[in-house]
């Protein structure tokens, strides 16, 4: 069993349609750890930067529009295969095409708007983690409940 920590923002769609709390509530009942959180408006460098890896798509510039345009709220999430089982609670990219049950397939129908990011990969959440938090912007803390999560690894 690995440890990972991921990274997951809650979009500008997201923040204005009141679903935070949903996005938290979700994460939080999976059994996932919420090592450090805020809200923030990102500047158009950072969230270039966040989508560094798109730059050459024809989405790319509305996408760090979109995602300026309003509040975001960044956060970082641990516990067993954290990347992968966020990636599963958010479903496809597209909303119209996520399955039902999924935060994208349940609150979304577009492909732009589609509420929560979850980085791809441990190495992306590394590399995401680090640009949208200082290092003592994460909170190590140990939850009681653990031993009835999941096994030690
Ligand atoms: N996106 C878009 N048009 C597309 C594909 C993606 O606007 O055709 C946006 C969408 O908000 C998506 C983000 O770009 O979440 C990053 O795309 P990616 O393929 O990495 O999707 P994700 O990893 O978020 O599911
Ligand atoms: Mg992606």
């Amino acid at each position: 069993m690995t440890i990972e920590r991921t990274f997951v923002m809650v979009k500008p769609d997201g923040v204005q349609r009141g679903l935070v709390g949903e996005v938290i509530r979700r994460l939080e009942r999976k059994g996932l750890k919420l090592v450090a959180m805020k809200l923030v408006r990102l500047d158009r460098a950072t969230a270039e930067a966040h989508y560094a890896v798109h730059r050459e798509k024809p989405f790319y510039r509305a996408l760090v529009d979109f995602v300026t345009a309003g509040p975001v709220v960044p956060m970082v999430w641990e516990g067993p295969s954290a990347v992968e089982v966020v990636r599963n609670l958010l479903g496809a990219t597209d909303g119209r095409r996520a399955a039902p049950g999924t935060i994208r397939g349940d609150y979304g129908a577009d492909i732009q708007m589609n509420l929560v990011h979850g980085s791809d990969s441990p190495e992306t959440a590394a590399a995401e983690i680090a640009l949208h938090f200082r290092p003592e912007e994460i909170v190590e803390w140990s939850r009681t409940l653990e031993a009835w999560l999941h096994e030690e690894g």
